[in-house]
């Protein structure tokens, strides 16, 4: 009796699965993949495939076919080879420094990092015996000089959030090249559409799919892939070990999300220059902050690096205090005052009272992030929308509504 026929001596059981249906044809989307754990063959075929004789999964936080689909389809965007999915961006990062870091590292790190990342580096790693410190990664002489002789590693953004300033990953990536330290790129605010962190001598990079690769703000996830196979192997198993790998459900949404990624990112750039000229015009707006402006002080490094895209991240300052920002937000039509990015549509952000809520207003003024300061990521709705609902909002804030 074959093992599918789900019957036990004659008697169905339940707890016995059948087989899966044979068919010449097969399905166009793929599939799902939930199962825990796959039933290998024999033990010979199993001490082959941990020998890596035979390609095989044994067991879903080891891997699965979901994770490993949208890994290849990432890998291939950001031209990186064995990449990882984990279970977010933070997972990402985490498997990344405690699969590299050996205690007494120093770690030089962005200072506009994103705000968890500055914590994990602030706070975390410090705890756990690791050395950290920041620096404007715009000021490549800052970086140097910030440099220790155990810096093994220099971590940035290439735009920062969220005044958007450029890194200068040129001058970075030698800076690191010559101290023997790993360079580690977030390249979720640029994303590999329109900027590829390998080709300019990053060593790591890391997104968060949550962002735009997925964008539709319904998965978390995030990924990882080193240049060195062997960083490539501790990443992965610090992923395994310490639990950072993703759902299959997950990487299914993340897959289906993904196919239009490109399409969605260039319709967003577009948007987000036209309504940065059109914002700059706008009575009650303080100043616009778009690298793709020539008013940008990183305009001709964003695009030099670049190749002439400059995102759809925008930054604008009203004027006004908090009566103003509330006034602004509870007009702005549909955009959802929500911190995120890259998801399908617009959505606002405003840096005081949510990701940089635990500085001090000094704290912030010192970074340029005033009360008045907001942070659109532009998704991609019709140019004319967004803009009548934003000059709806500026409107409301000058008592004109
Ligand atoms: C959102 C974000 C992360 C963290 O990603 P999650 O998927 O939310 O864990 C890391 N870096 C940047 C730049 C981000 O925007």
């Amino acid at each position: 009796m074959s093992k599918s026929d789900n019957k036990d001596n004659g008697k169905p059981s339940l707890a016995r699965r059948g087989a899966i249906p044979a068919s010449a044809s097969r399905p166009v989307a793929t599939p799902i993949f939930p199962s825990v754990v796959y039933a290998a063959e024999s033990a010979d075929t199993l001490d082959a495939q941990y020998e890596g004789a035979l390609e095989g999964y044994t067991y879903a936080r080891e891997g699965h076919p979901n994770a490993d689909m949208l890994a290849a389809t990432v890998d291939q965007l950001e031209g990186a080879e064995g990449g990882i999915v984990t279970a977010s961006g933070m997972a990402a990062i985490s498997a990344m420094f405690l699969g590299v870091l050996k205690a007494g590292d120093h770690v030089l790190a962005g200072d506009q990092l994103y705000g968890r990342s500055l914590r994990m580096l602030g706070q975390d790693l410090p705890r756990l015996g690791f050395e950290t410190s920041f620096a404007d990664s715009s000021d490549v002489a800052a970086m140097k000089a910030a440099i220790r002789p155990n810096t093994a590693m220099i971590m940035i953004e290439a735009v920062s959030n969220p005044t958007l300033r450029v890194a200068d990953v040129t001058g970075i990536a030698e800076l690191a090249a010559a101290h023997g330290a790993l360079l580690v790129v977030d390249n979720t605010f640029t994303t590999p559409a329109m900027f590829r962190p390998m080709e300019h001598g990053a060593d790591i990079v890391i997104n968060s799919i949550t962002k735009f690769l997925a964008g539709h703000s319904d998965v978390t996830l995030g990924y990882v892939a080193a240049r060195d196979p062997g960083l490539r192997t501790a990443i992965y198993d610090a992923a395994v070990t310490w639990g950072t790998t993703p759902s299959p459900f997950d990487c299914w949404l993340a897959e289906r999300g993904i196919h239009t990624f490109d399409l969605r990112f260039e319709k967003a750039q577009a948007t987000a220059a036209t309504l940065a000229d059109a914002l700059a015009g706008r009575d009650g707006i303080r100043q616009v902050i778009y690298p793709g402006r020539a008013d940008h002080p990183h305009h001709n490094r964003a695009g030099a690096l670049f190749g002439g895209q400059f995102g759809n991240m925008l930054s604008f300052e009203i004027e006004g205090g908090r009566d103003e920002v509330n006034s602004f937000v509870m007009n702005a039509g549909g955009i959802p005052f929500a911190p995120t990015l890259g998801d399908v549509g617009c959505t606002l952000s405003h840096p005081a009272s949510s990701s940089h809520r635990a500085l001090s207003a000094e704290g912030r003024a010192a970074l340029g992030i005033s009360e008045g300061y907001f942070r659109l990521s532009v998704g991609i709705e019709p140019p004319e929308l967004v803009l009548d609902e934003l000059d709806a909002a500026l409107a409301a804030v000058r008592g004109e509504s």
